[in-house]
C-alpha cells in the first residue's frame, strides 16, 4: 500500500525543466493562501517553494518554523513551516490563457500545497482547503478544464473541494506526474475487480454444483426405486446404460456423463428425466 506522503514526495522531486512550468507550479503551491506565503507542515514542499523561487531568481528566506497555523491554535500545537513568496514577484496568472504544461505544473503546485492524499481502506482521498471562496472556486474551474470533477463543501469556515472515485483521483494524479500513485490505484482496483470476479466464479460455481448434485440425488433415488420394484433390467438399452452410468458417476455434471456414454447432452438430459418419471410412475 502507498502512503500518501510517498506521493507528495513523488511530486516534490519534480523539477519542471521549463521556467513557465515552475512559475506555474510555484503559484499553485500559494494558490489560496494568506498573501504568497505557502503554510505547510511538509518539509519536502516547503523544500520545492524556495527551490522554485531560486530559480526562478526570486529570494525568499529559509522557511520560518511556527506553531500553529494561526486559525486552530486553542486545538494544540502544530508544527507549521512557511515559506514567504512576494507576490509581485511572481507577477499574475491566468489559467485560461496558460498551456497545458502549466495548468499541470499548477495543479502539481496546489496539491502540494492546499492538497491531501489519503488511501484509505474505504477508496483513494483528494482534497484541498482554502481559506477563501474565490481560491476554492478558480481551483474546481481548473480541475474541470483539466477534465477532473471536483466536489465542493465548507468545513469549519474553510472551503473544500475534494475528488471522489478513484478514477477522478487517477486522471489527476496522471495530470501533475505521480505516476507511481496511479500505478497504485490501477493495482488496487484491479486487485479488487479480480477478487469480485473470483468470488462471482465461485459462488456461480458452487450453485451449479448444488444444482448437479440436486438432480443427481434425484437420478439415484429413482433408480434405486426401479431396481427394487424389478423395473430396471427392462427398461430399454438406452435407460439402462444411462442408469448404470450415473451410478457410476454420481457427481458427473450431464456434459461428463454425455461424453461418458457418447451421445449428447441433450440426450442424457432426455434419458435422465424418463428414468425420474417411470420411478415416479411406479410409486403411484
Ligand atoms: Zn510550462
Amino acid at each position: 500500500m502507498l502512503l500518501a506522503g510517498e506521493v507528495k514526495g513523488e511530486l516534490a522531486r519534480i523539477q519542471p525543466a521549463r521556467r513557465c512550468c515552475r512559475r506555474a507550479e510555484l503559484l499553485g503551491l500559494v494558490h489560496g493562501s494568506a498573501g504568497s506565503e505557502l503554510r505547510t507542515m511538509d518539509h519536502a514542499t516547503a523544500r520545492t517553494a524556495v527551490l522554485l523561487a531560486a530559480s526562478l531568481g526570486i529570494t525568499v528566506e529559509a522557511p520560518r518554523s511556527v506553531i500553529g497555523d494561526g486559525r486552530s491554535r486553542s486545538r494544540g500545537a502544530r508544527h507549521h513551516l512557511v515559506v514567504d513568496v512576494p507576490a509581485t514577484s511572481l507577477g499574475s496568472w491566468s489559467w485560461p490563457e496558460a498551456p497545458e504544461c502549466d495548468r499541470r505544473a499548477f495543479l502539481r503546485g496546489a496539491l502540494l500545497g492546499s492538497g491531501s492524499i489519503s488511501f484509505g481502506r474505504s477508496g483513494p482521498h483528494v482534497e484541498f482547503v482554502h481559506r477563501t471562496a474565490d481560491a476554492a472556486a478558480s481551483l474546481a474551474d481548473l480541475l474541470v478544464a483539466m477534465g477532473v470533477r471536483p466536489l465542493r463543501s465548507e468545513r469549519r469556515g474553510h472551503h473544500v473541494i475534494y475528488l471522489k472515485g478513484q478514477d477522478e483521483i487517477a486522471t489527476l494524479l496522471g495530470l501533475v506526474g505521480a505516476n507511481r500513485g496511479v500505478l497504485e490505484l490501477e493495482t488496487q482496483r484491479v486487485g479488487r475487480d479480480v477478487r469480485a470476479r473470483l468470488n462471482r466464479l465461485v459462488n456461480a460455481e458452487e450453485a451449479n454444483l448444488a444444482r448437479t448434485v440436486e438432480a443427481s440425488d434425484r437420478q439415484l433415488a429413482a433408480i434405486d426405486r426401479l431396481e427394487a420394484d424389478g423395473s430396471l433390467p427392462r427398461l430399454s438399452p438406452a435407460l439402462r446404460d444411462t442408469a448404470a452410468f450415473r451410478r457410476r458417476m454420481p457427481d458427473a455434471d450431464l456434459d461428463t456423463l454425455a461424453a461418458a456414454l457418447g451421445v449428447s447432452r441433450s440426450a442424457v438430459n432426455h434419458r435422465l428425466r424418463r428414468i425420474v418419471e417411470l420411478a415416479a410412475e411406479q410409486e403411484d
